[in-house]
């Protein structure tokens, strides 16, 4: 479809994106939404009146989880507007030190291409035109911008070797970081934890990651697992989306703050290995993750709406 007309519409919603058709009085436009996948974009029926030259816009149905976007470029748009989402939540809850950390998203159109943070912008300010495209190569496009070359070494190495993985998140969070050092697992200690139970490693420690080797033994390591401790360094997530990957930090890293508080306290008690694991299937699965960082996307992207730009 071609854009050739703008007209006059009757919506409740902000600027909805639409197109008119060269030929016809009718057409299926798109209205960006809140989620990474579904329903990222809300189907969108439009009527044109050519006597009165009114447009009318109404959405064609409520949201479900069959509104998948309908084009890469959409999707490409929804995705990068949940990566930028989580570089503000990660600078929000305190999750980085410096310019060290990244948070990838896949393209959607081009899969051996991931998207990723430029070194000159704060995660605090992330907007999704600021994410730079790095192919397969390791070369970014567009612009002046740099990437953390650790980045670089991490991302693409684990994306390329799990296809099941979206999104990639690395940071030197102060209590993963901290729980890091002890290189023991998680235990299970609260319902929460049970999230990792059985589902991280820990990956030994050998200097800053900037051969691309590391980034595939990280990823031989983790398996088909959705988290790794790197040893001194600090906590890695991996998710089938931006959303999951983004919740599992976060959630991680307070499990690292719970159990360093509760050892610190005394001797916790640990659940089960069995209730553990059948915790960990309700607590730990995908749908719980991006159910979580839903309320934070709702949360922070009418709080700083700039990061959809
Ligand atoms: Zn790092």
């Amino acid at each position: 479809m071609e854009r050739t007309a703008r007209g006059r519409y009757e919506t409740n919603l902000d600027d909805p994106e639409f197109t008119i058709m060269a030929d016809g009085t009718r057409f299926a436009g798109f209205f960006l939404g809140d989620s990474e996948d579904s329903p990222a974009v809300f189907p969108m029926q439009v009527t044109a009146d050519q006597m009165t030259g009114t447009v009318t816009a109404s959405l064609s149905k409520p949201r479900t989880h069959e509104d998948k976007p309908r084009t890469h470029e959409l999707q490409r748009i929804a995705r990068k507007q949940r990566l930028a989402a989580a570089f503000r939540l990660f600078a929000r809850f305190g999750l980085y030190e410096g310019s060290a950390g990244h948070i990838s998203a896949r393209d959607p159109e081009r899969p051996d291409c991931y998207w990723l943070n430029p070194l000159e912008v704060h995660w605090a300010q992330m907007r999704a035109s600021d994410l730079v495209l790095v192919r397969s190569d390791g070369t970014v496009s567009g612009g002046n911008a740099t990437v953390n070359p650790a980045g670089l070494a991490i991302h693409g190495q684990i994306l390329a070797a799990r296809p099941d993985v979206v999104s990639v998140a690395h940071s030197h969070s102060p209590y993963g970081k901290a729980w890091s050092t002890l290189g023991r697992l998680l235990a299970p200690l609260t319902q929460d934890a049970c999230a990792f139970f059985s589902d991280h490693v820990v990956f030994p420690f050998s200097g800053i990651v900037l051969d691309s080797r590391e980034g595939e033994h990280i990823a031989e390591t983790m398996g088909s697992m959705k988290a790794a401790i790197l040893l001194n360094h600090g906590l890695l997530t991996v998710g089938g989306s931006v959303d999951e990957a983004a919740w599992w930090f976060i959630s991680m890293e307070r499990q690292c703050q719970v159990q360093l508080l509760a050892e610190a306290a005394g001797t916790p008690n640990l659940i089960d290995p069995e209730t553990a694991a059948a915790t960990a299937a309700i607590a730990g699965s995908p749908e719980v993750g991006r159910t979580q960082f839903q309320v934070l996307w709702n949360l922070v992207s009418r709080q700083e709406a700039d990061l959809l730009d």
